[in-house]
């Protein structure tokens, strides 16, 4: 059983203090940082790993990374692959582990606050909500990555569910109307959050009528989340439904449902 001297951290979504207590202390524990600078807050990784050497995988290719990190293992020292959000989410890990696995070198995964919980923080909105959707759905357009056809967003608007879309608003215009094939309507409501938990976070809100103008009007391109559903309607037109998971009535495993 190989050692486990690599470490993939999510760094989480900006804020250096949505970092996972485990993350952080690996991070200050790590001697070797690569990470996404275009993406994760260099000030995260000075605050954490002052002395580690660093490397942003920015402007390095998969065998670059690779060899920096089978480099520094052959070396005995303990390296944090750091990814922004949780890296399960196109965070183009497998094909790094898949090389680790091949060169015999033991790693962890240690999971971080994706984008879509951080938006929906700042929208300070609850993405399932009984009797409107109990059912988020995380997807994308096809960019460079192309995405199954099966998958296609016009086919994934069928359901109906709460949408959370990462890696589209540069193409809101498309976003919209292939949202408008399926169960959404121009008054379904859609919330746009830019560098959510950033000091420079913005967010736009508005129907799949207007929101591909206010996202062009408020300049943002890149680096934001597409929340699209009715859960957001609850928030000026109130809840249908509370759940029962606190009602008086409903009793559960760890609690009585009236207290005495
Ligand atoms: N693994 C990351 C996602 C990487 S893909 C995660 O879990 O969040 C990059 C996309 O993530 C961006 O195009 C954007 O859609 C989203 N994203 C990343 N950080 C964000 C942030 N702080 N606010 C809004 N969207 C963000």
């Amino acid at each position: 059983m190989p050692e486990n001297n690599v470490y993939f951290v999510g760094a989480g979504p900006g804020d250096a203090e949505l970092i996972t207590v485990k993350g952080a202390r690996l991070l200050r524990e790590a001697e070797v940082v690569v990470f996404a600078g275009s993406l994760v807050d260099r000030e995260l990784v000075r605050t954490y790993a002052p002395a580690a050497s660093v490397y942003d995988s920015a402007g390095m290719t998969l065998e670059e990374t690779v060899s920096v990190m089978s480099d520094a293992v052959a070396d005995g020292k303990k390296v944090v692959r750091l990814h922004t959000g949780d890296p399960s989410i196109y965070g183009a890990i497998q094909e790094q582990m898949a090389e680790l696995d091949r060169l015999s070198i033991g790693y962890q995964v240690v999971p971080g606050v994706t984008s879509a919980f951080a938006a929906a923080a700042a929208l300070k909105q609850e993405l399932t909500l009984p009797e409107v959707s109990q059912t988020v759905i995380i997807t994308r357009l096809a960019g460079k990555t192309p995405v199954p056809e099966r998958e296609s967003l016009a086919e994934i608007a069928r359901i109906g569910a709460t949408l959370v879309i990462y890696l589209s608003v540069a193409m809101m215009e498309k976003v919209v109307a292939e949202l408008l094939e399926g169960a959404y309507t121009p008054v379904t409501p859609v919330a746009v959050v830019a560098k959510a938990s950033w000091p420079d976070e913005q967010v736009v809100a508005g129907t799949l009528a207007d929101i591909a103008d206010k996202v062009r009007a408020a300049g943002i391109g890149k680096q934001a989340i597409i929340i699209v559903g009715d859960v957001l309607r609850a928030r000026r037109e109130g809840l249908k439904a509370k759940s029962l998971l606190y009602d008086r009535e409903f009793s559960h495993e760890y609690r009585k449902g009236i207290i005495t």
